[in-house]
C-alpha cells in the first residue's frame, strides 16, 4: 500500500511546526520529514529542526533532482528530500504553500490540511514571541495575507488552530478518517 502523504501548510506563526510534532508523537504510523534550509538556525532551534545547509550543497542537490519539491521563502530556501518513510508509515511534510502546490502535482493523492490562526494578533504574537526580528514577523504577516485565500481554497481540509489540543484532535481524526476511506476504496 502506498503510503499517505500528508501535508500540513499554513501561514508562519500559525503553530504548524508545534501540531505536528505532537501528531508524530502520538501517532507512531505518521513519518515526519525533515527539510532542507539555508535559512541561518534560530537562537533556541533545535539542530534537527532542519537540514541547514549552503545554498551551494542546496543548488547541487535540487540540480542532482534530490527534492520532491522546494521553493524560496523570503529570501531563503527550503526543501522537502525525496521521502524514504520506512515501510508501512505515512508521509508527513510541514511545508509553505508553493511547496504544497508542487507535491500535489507530483501526487494528486496527497492530502492538504491548511492551518489558519485564530486571528492575525495571535499570530503576530506567536511570530514575535520565538524571536523573530520585528521586520521579518511584518514580512511573514504580510505573506500570510497573500496565500490564506488560495491555501483554503486548494486545502482538503482548513483548521483553525483556536487551541491546540482541539487542533491536533482534530487532525488526528482527520487523518484517521483519510486512512479509512483510502483503503475503502482500494
Ligand atoms: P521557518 O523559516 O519559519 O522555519 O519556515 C518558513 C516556511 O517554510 C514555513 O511555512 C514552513 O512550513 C516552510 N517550510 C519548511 N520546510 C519546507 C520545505 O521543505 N519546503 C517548503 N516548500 N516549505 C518549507
Amino acid at each position: 500500500m502506498d503510503p499517505l502523504v500528508i501535508i500540513v501548510s499554513g501561514p508562519g506563526g500559525v503553530g504548524k511546526g508545534t501540531i505536528v510534532s505532537a501528531l508524530v508523537q502520538r501517532d507512531p504510523r505518521l513519518w515526519l520529514s525533515r527539510s532542507w534550509t539555508t535559512r541561518p538556525q534560530r537562537d533556541g532551534e533545535p539542530d534537527d529542526a532542519y537540514r541547514f545547509t549552503t545554498r551551494d550543497d542546496f543548488e547541487a542537490h535540487a540540480e542532482r533532482d534530490g527534492f520532491l519539491e522546494w521553493t524560496e521563502f523570503l529570501g531563503n530556501l527550503y526543501g522537502t528530500p525525496l521521502p524514504e518513510p520506512p515501510l508501512g508509515r505515512d508521509v508527513v511534510l510541514e511545508i509553505e504553500l508553493q511547496g504544497a502546490k508542487q507535491v500535489r502535482e507530483r501526487n494528486p493523492d496527497a492530502l492538504l490540511i491548511f492551518v489558519l490562526p485564530p486571528s492575525r494578533e495571535e499570530q503576530q504574537l506567536r511570530l514575535t514571541g520565538r524571536g523573530d526580528a520585528p521586520e521579518k514577523v511584518l514580512e511573514r504577516l504580510r505573506k500570510a495575507e497573500e496565500e490564506e485565500p488560495e491555501g483554503s481554497e486548494l486545502a482538503d481540509y482548513v483548521v483553525i488552530n483556536d487551541d491546540l489540543e482541539r487542533t491536533i484532535a482534530e487532525m488526528a481524526a482527520i487523518v484517521g478518517r483519510e486512512r479509512l476511506s483510502r483503503s475503502r476504496s482500494r
